[in-house]
């Protein structure tokens, strides 16, 4: 029998359930199971793509172009269940589905509601993720905190789902926090009460995941488990970490949390191998090295719009046995005379520049100044999509003299559109999944450093972007010392930009963050982050 485990969240919102989801997932896998993770958005938004990163966080990209919430993120760094679009589900997804039918004349003249229509379609769309026959369990996070209601026909769904799999089959896993008042003490009456809201809609927690600023003792885990009707083992302490989140799994574990779940599901398993966790922590304790990355975006302000973005790079510290310090850099702080001629020491103290994906006019001339300082200062240089189109445009207004350069995307109307549309996307007027959108193939130039970078030929990365790198201006621009390192495959597109003679540098048109993980970095921010220790050395 498949295995489900639903994970909710009570008290407030940005509790870590993704974390918490991930990390069982991760624990899962570590004694040798089959995993499937999926998450539930109750919003409206048929998909995360026209999201703002100020209101959502990052845009997440699978391989086949899901355009989903970041917890999907956490996913692909934790465990290695495969990620497409029927992991994300919200509720504008459910709900269009259903009318499609219902317009369809599907549902033969009866009545359409969300009992049991709707929750109908959740249950098939949750059952349909972990389908493969090799799949042992299938993770299922509800967004949002029970209560809301948004969530109530998703809960409503787990609720069935629990009761027709039987609990041993399908169990609940709660988080809560437990807040810290003045004085330090901690308190548990916010839990009491979510636990409360769970069962009022028919959901009995098997296990209790704490959040809090320091450990819940032994003392206040049983008090919570008397209250709750949750078993001693099941109520965990998830409490801060002082190294990095990717402990969470080693936290759990050594609380049992894993072997408790298996119990509870009767499901056998090999012994937990959590070597390759145990050497990402040992790693990011003890560094051998350092060095300090300026990132100049835009949406600075709110760390969860470059999540993947730091997570890889943390992922390239690991992997260089490095502290990376990050320096978020506002592009738009990099704009003017009075910014031009202080730049040195705007970016003094920094061993390289990371130029990340974006998508808007705001800051696009900070970005140009910052890429024209690590050309001219040789300081490693990492353009990701956006920060890849930075580059042609630097190198058609510095290399080539055009001051007028520009994408069209920021300047329709520029004599020199070095980046723009395609012919036949000139006319888009959808904004929701009209982009190049998930994993496609790149070409790598023989003797080009993105080739020596990933040692092979011919790589598929995650696209999310709608301008390319403008074909007719290809041979001026490379003429003048932007090197073109890697195409599509057809050659038709540009995928890759580098600075011949420069230490590292190096622009994509895809988003290589998307598949970094923990355990193995893209090669990507692997290298860079190398380069920027050497820098630092210098
Ligand atoms: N705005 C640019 C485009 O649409 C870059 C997108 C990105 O950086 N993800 O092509």
């Amino acid at each position: 029998m498949k295995k489900l485990i639903f994970v909710t969240g009570g008290v407030c919102s940005s509790l870590g359930k993704g974390v918490a989801a991930s990390s069982i997932g991760a624990l899962m896998e570590a004694r040798g199971l089959s995993v499937r993770m999926l998450k539930i958005d109750p919003y409206l938004n048929v998909d995360a793509g026209t999201m703002s990163p100020y209101q959502h966080g990052e845009v997440y990209v699978t391989d086949d172009g899901a355009e989903t919430d970041l917890d999907l993120g956490n996913y692909g760094r934790f465990t290695n269940s495969p990620l497409s679009k029927a992991n994300s589900i919200t509720t504008g997804q459910v709900y269009q589905a259903v009318i499609n039918k219902e317009r369809e004349g599907r549902f033969l003249g009866r009545t359409v509601q969300v009992i049991p229509h709707i929750t109908d379609e959740i249950k098939s769309r949750i059952l349909s993720v972990g389908k493969d026959p090799e799949v042992d369990i299938t993770i299922v996070e509800v967004g949002g905190t029970v209560g809301d209601m948004e969530s109530i026909p998703f809960l409503e769904a787990a609720r069935q789902l629990i009761h027709e799999y039987g609990r041993q089959n399908a169990v609940s896993v709660h988080v809560t926090l437990i807040p810290t008042v003045s004085g330090g003490e901690l308190k548990t009456k916010p839990t009491q009460h979510a636990v409360k809201e769970l069962q009022e809609v028919g959901i009995q927690p098997d296990v209790l995941v704490l959040r809090a600023g320091e450990p819940v003792d032994e003392g206040m885990r049983r008090k919570i488990a008397g209250f709750t009707n949750v078993e001693f083992e099941g109520v965990v302490s998830a409490h801060d970490v002082p190294t990095t989140i990717y402990e969470i799994p080693l936290l759990f574990h050594e609380q049992g949390l894993d072997a408790f779940l298996l119990r509870k599901m009767g499901v056998e398993s090999r012994h937990a191998d959590l070597k390759a966790w145990k050497e990402v922590v040992r790693k990011f304790r003890e560094p051998k090295a350092r060095a300090r990355i300026g990132v100049v975006g835009k949406y600075m302000e709110l760390h969860d719009a470059y999540k993947s973005v730091w997570e890889a790079l943390y992922h390239g510290a690991i992997a260089n046995e490095a502290a990376v310090e990050i320096v978020k850099i506002d592009s738009s702080r990099l704009e003017g005379p009075a910014a031009e001629a202080g730049i040195d020491e705007l970016l003094s103290g920094v061993d390289g520049i990371l130029v990340p994906g974006g998508f808007g006019e705001r800051g696009i001339d900070g970005m140009v100044r910052a890429a024209r300082w690590a050309r001219e200062k040789g300081k490693p240089y990492f353009g990701i999509c956006l920060g890849m189109q930075i580059m042609v445009i630097e190198a058609a207004r510095n290399l080539l003299g055009w001051a007028d350069a520009h994408s069209a995307e920021f300047n329709p109307d520029s004599p020199h559109p070095v980046v723009g549309l395609l012919e036949d996307q000139v006319d888009v007027k959808n904004y929701g999944g009209t982009m190049r959108l998930g994993k496609s193939d790149s070409v790598l130039k023989e003797g080009s450093l993105i080739r020596a970078v990933y040692g092979a030929e011919r790589v598929s990365e995650r696209h999310r972007h709608r301008y390319e790198f403008s074909n007719a201006y290809r041979a001026e621009i490379e003429k003048a010392g932007l090197s073109i390192s890697a195409l599509t495959p057809d050659g038709g597109l540009v995928e890759a930009c580098e600075w011949p003679g420069h230490p590292w540098a190096l622009g994509v048109q895809f988003h290589p963050e998307f598949k970094s993980r923990p355990v193995a970095a893209a090669p990507i921010f692997k290298s860079f982050v190398a380069a920027c220790v050497a820098n630092g050395k210098k």
